[in-house]
């Protein structure tokens, strides 16, 4: 390998054959003045990931490296970085760019994530607003290295183990950011939605901010873990009826579902308090089938939120460690066949609760 020149990765190629990688070569975008150079210790495999790989939410460009939830170490820092050095253990997320400008609506009010211009970690071209990055593609973290601009790097607790963080750097800070923007804390009474990678986090944030929580998952299987996770109340939604003990007691809801299939969202609904939000942070590939009819028993609406702030995901890492938050991880070394198992298993819903893929320095130069 030849870094700084290229990068190597796993790399879908073949679309009809989307957990199958290849390791490939390729040169990153353009070194900037701002730019991080990241070798890449860690790297979460997150559902996105598997939209993308599987093209449930649109065709991808090829050759394809997905991931970000990234941890490493700097080695190299644009001539403008002040936060960081060479050593530094870092990570980064699912955003990787961003305009950060003054006069931006989004960039100048801690709402980065929601700037026309902003960058994926993968499957993204750099946009002529990056100036000499400009059509530079970003490719993800299944990867030796990243290059991710200084302001989506951050600086990760002593006391975390990669495997631990690595899932908060995408699937922690999209959890945090809706609870803390909608008042989770004592005397307010949050629903958390699925327990998969980002589930699992809603929960244990939640819980970790003095919310009450009340989780919801299809059937039975995961009740006990939802408890160690810090749930006050279980519910399995697979009978009928299932909404009837908890109608109009809930102050909002996040959701983390990936699929709208028998998704019965009029019941989540109807466990909003009159005026509360539903909160879908999962993306599913076929929207919901809702209409205005499903709002009017209680004034509640629907939303969304894209991942979260700097300063979100900084309040995270610094809650983490203090509360001695981690995920519930299951470490696979990087490698083709690797990487194939921890995507399986992400489609087939069959981890607790997030695989990682370690052991970087086996598998690239
Ligand atoms: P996981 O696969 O880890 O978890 C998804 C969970 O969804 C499952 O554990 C399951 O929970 C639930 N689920 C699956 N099928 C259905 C269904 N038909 N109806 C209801 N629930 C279902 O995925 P992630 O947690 O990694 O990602 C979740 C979603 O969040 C994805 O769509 C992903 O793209 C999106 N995402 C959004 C981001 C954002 O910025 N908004 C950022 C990152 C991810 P259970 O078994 O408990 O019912």
């Amino acid at each position: 390998m030849v870094y700084p020149k290229t990068f190597q990765g796993f790399a879908i190629t073949d679309l009809s054959k989307w957990t199958e990688t290849e390791l490939i070569e390729y040169e990153p975008k353009v070194f900037d003045d701002y730019d991080v150079d990241i070798k890449i210790d860690a790297c979460g495999i997150c559902g996105s990931d598997v939209h993308t790989a599987s093209s449930g939410w649109n065709t991808p460009a090829l050759p394809l490296v997905v991931g970000h939830e990234v941890v490493g170490k700097v080695v190299a820092v644009g001539p403008k970085v002040t936060e960081f050095k060479v050593g530094d253990r870092v990570g980064c997320g699912a955003q990787v760019w961003a305009c950060l400008k003054k006069t931006c609506p989004a960039c100048s009010t801690d709402n980065e994530v929601y700037c026309p211009h902003w960058v994926d970690t993968y499957n993204c071209t750099y946009p002529p607003e990056s100036g000499k990055s400009a059509g530079g593609k970003a490719m993800g973290g299944y990867a030796s290295h990243i290059r991710v601009h200084e302001y989506f790097t951050f600086h990760i607790p002593e006391s975390l183990k990669n495997e631990d963080v690595a899932p908060m750097l995408c699937a922690g800070i999209t959890t945090y950011s809706p609870l803390v923007r909608n008042g989770a804390g004592p005397g307010v009474k949050v629903g958390c939605v699925s327990i998969g990678g980002l589930g699992h986090f809603a929960i244990m944030w939640a819980k970790a901010l003095g919310a009450e929580v009340y989780v919801f998952s299809r059937g039975e299987k995961k009740r006990e873990d939802a408890f160690k996770l810090g749930a006050d109340h279980y519910i399995a939604t697979g009978e009928k009826g299932w909404n009837e003990p908890i109608k109009m007691k809930l102050d909002f809801i996040v959701s983390s579902a990936n699929s709208s299939e028998g998704f019965d969202l009029g019941s989540y609904l109807s466990c909003l308090k009159v005026g509360g939000k539903f909160i879908s942070v999962g993306l599913p590939e076929k929207p919901f089938n809702v209409g205005p009819g499903s709002f009017i028993a209680n004034a509640s609406s629907l939303s969304s939120s894209h991942l979260g702030s700097r300063p979100e995901m900084k309040e995270m890492l610094k809650l983490a460690a203090e509360k001695g938050i981690k995920a519930w991880n299951e470490p696979i070394a990087i490698s083709a066949a690797g990487v194939k198992e921890g995507l399986e298993k992400c489609h087939h819903n069959n981890v607790k609760y997030r695989v990682v893929l370690n052991e970087f320095d086996k598998a690239f130069d």
